[in-house]
């Protein structure tokens, strides 16, 4: 038996399946190894409701479809990820001010008059990981690794928590001229090519945040494939620095072991995403589960 399903068998245990239970899911592909199921299902439980919650494989361009599904047999949730967070923002009736900044929706609620209200929970998920850290934003300035679409939402929502500044540092410069859009006032784009401005912003931050999927391979995976391993050089982290790797598997990064080395606080990517899971669920019922029993079951389905 594998963990994920241990977790499950943890949530669930004795709970009764009837015809009044209610349901959420995840739809996206893929989406058979999410963490999702894990993370809510046990959310649900800490919570003493009536409700389960499965993953859907949909595939591209069915995202409408899925909406109709959701209806249809009455979900009371859905969580979307790739490939259909961009097509279900412009698919629901309404969306959160998040999601309208962002073009992206990963929470549908469904709302007392029945319509699809679309969010997006990435950005505040984070700042609630940080904050449960003993970590916050405001007034703080911050150098995010990457310009897709994690970075965007923690854009976002840094800026909507009332950061002093943001450097966006990316590969490919011209995406991070477009995402420093999202936070025009506050906001600079960075090539990472640009190693003089690089190390400037590295030494006038206060936080830095990997956004990058860089470090999300197994450690004998990196050795042997000779592939870059940390976003960042080592010497660029100062013991005062917090150090957030957004990449959760693995849950120690190369990142997050250099960070430590160096003797500054590092913040694995798992909190994110529990908290963001368990903004979803505050949406669809009101109550606040409890993150810390998330967060234990989708370590143990990590492991
Ligand atoms: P994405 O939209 O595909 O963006 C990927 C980013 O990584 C881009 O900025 C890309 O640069 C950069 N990148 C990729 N390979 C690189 C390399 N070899 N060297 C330098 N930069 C590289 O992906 P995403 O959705 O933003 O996700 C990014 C990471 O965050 C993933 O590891 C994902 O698992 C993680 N994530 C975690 C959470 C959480 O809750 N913890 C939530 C969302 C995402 P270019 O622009 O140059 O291509």
């Amino acid at each position: 038996m594998t963990s994920t399903q241990e977790s499950f068998e943890l949530a669930l245990s004795g709970k009764r399946i009837s015809s009044n239970t209610s349901f959420a899911a995840v739809i996206g592909d893929p989406v058979k190894h999410s963490l999702s199921p894990v993370i809510h299902n046990v959310g649900f439980h800490s919570l003493g409701i009536d409700w389960v919650y499965v993953a859907c494989e949909v595939k591209e361009g069915e995202a409408q479809s899925a909406l109709d599904a959701m209806k249809a047999l009455g979900l009371r949730g859905l969580s979307v990820t790739m490939p259909h967070k961009i097509a279900i923002a412009s698919l629901v009736d309404s969306v959160s001010s998040a999601a309208q900044a962002l073009h992206s929706v990963n929470t549908v609620e469904v709302a007392t008059d029945g319509s699809l209200v679309g969010h997006s929970t990435d950005g505040d998920g984070l700042v609630a990981s940080l904050v449960e850290q003993g970590v916050a934003v405001d007034g703080k300035t911050i150098l995010i690794l990457g310009a897709g679409g994690a970075a965007r939402s923690v854009i976002d929502a840094l800026q909507r928590h009332a950061c002093r500044q943001i450097f966006v540092v990316n590969r490919s410069l011209d995406h991070a001229q477009t995402a420093v859009t999202l936070a025009p006032s506050i906001a600079q784009a960075i090539s990472i090519a640009d190693i003089a401005a690089l190390t400037e912003a590295a030494a006038n931050s206060d936080i830095i945040i990997n956004a990058t999927s860089v470090g999300m391979i197994k450690g004998s995976e990196i050795v042997s494939k000779n592939v870059l391993v940390s976003p960042i050089a080592v010497d660029l982290i100062r013991p005062d620095h917090i150090v957030m790797d957004l990449v959760y598997h693995p849950i120690e990064t190369e990142l997050l072991r250099q960070t430590r080395h160096r003797g500054a606080l590092g913040i694995d990517g798992l909190g994110m995403l529990v908290h963001q899971a368990a903004l979803q669920q505050q949406i669809w019922t009101g109550l606040v589960p409890d993150v810390s029993d998330m967060y234990q079951a989708a370590l143990q389905a990590l492991a």
